[in-house]
């Protein structure tokens, strides 16, 4: 079914946020709001170290010899499936107030364009990252904005968001992780370092409008681009790649098919 959705418009829809994502705190904003990192997975993870163990001591379903798992196996698991289930369900809850709060209050919401997959990709960092929610913050707040006819800006890969000074502008050549607190070298500017780097991404969106089209070169997507909402809603966009699966499947059974002309041909039997 297709629904005209009402537009509720924000608040103040000529007032711009931008939102600092991080994991020590779960988001800083340029007006100084922090949201805490509620942390939901490492509050659990003691029960479910301690389940996991007990399911591993009790005896689970073996594939090879066909064993089905016993029934103690079967409630130890349930009790892991809805603790993860439960997590989740606190995360999203957490998350969807935030983006809520942010969309209802301002017309344009600056975020950043962050490399989730390639930051998972640390071993040290990845649970911490994905029990934050980054990609589902962002989601939501492309998805809310829409309905409420705002504006997202979303800042480029490589923006120096923390790097710039948001008093002067000077941008450093190097900055620390371990550094928290950002003082520029020009104006000697000293501010807490996310609530800079927040200040940084709000100032964007002026820019980004004043200037027009500077930021957003025709077919480069990885650079700052502006996304305006239409108003309505008209359900889930295709999925990536939706159209091309036929072919996709097409090709790689003629792939498969003379790979097996090959194979027959050229192999001795
Ligand atoms: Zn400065």
């Amino acid at each position: 079914m297709e629904v005209e959705k009402a537009v509720k418009t924000a608040h103040h829809p000529e007032s711009t946020i931008g939102v600092d994502l991080g994991v020590t705190s779960l988001a800083v904003l340029s007006t100084a709001d922090v949201i805490a990192n509620p942390k939901h997975l490492e509050r659990a993870l003691r029960t479910l170290r301690r389940l996991q163990r007990r399911a591993a001591r009790q005896c689970g379903p073996d594939k090879r010899a066909r064993e089905k798992p016993s029934n103690r196996w079967r409630k130890t698991h349930a009790r892991i499936v809805r603790l993860h289930a439960r997590v989740a369900a606190a995360r999203r809850d957490g998350l969807h107030k935030l983006t809520t709060g942010l969309v209802r209050e301002h017309g344009t919401v600056v975020i950043e364009d962050l490399n989730v997959a390639g930051m998972l990709a640390n071993r040290r960092l990845a649970r911490r990252i994905a029990g934050v929610g980054w990609a589902e913050l962002r989601r939501q707040i492309e998805c809310k904005s829409g309905w409420a006819g705002g504006r997202v800006v979303v800042a480029d890969r490589w923006f120096p968001s923390s790097k710039t000074c948001s008093d002067c502008g000077a941008v450093k050549a190097k900055l620390r992780l371990s550094e928290r607190v950002f003082s520029c070298d020009r104006c000697g500017f000293v501010l807490d370092r996310d609530l800079n780097a927040a200040r940084n991404l709000a100032a964007l969106a002026s820019a980004a409008s004043c200037v027009g089209t500077e930021n957003t070169p025709a077919g480069n997507p990885g650079k700052t681009r502006i996304m305006r909402a239409t108003g309505t809603v008209t359900g889930r966009p295709a999925p990536v790649g939706a159209g091309q699966l036929c072919r996709g499947n097409s090709g790689r059974s003629g792939h498969g098919f003379t790979h097996f002309l090959n194979g027959s041909m050229s192999e001795p039997v």
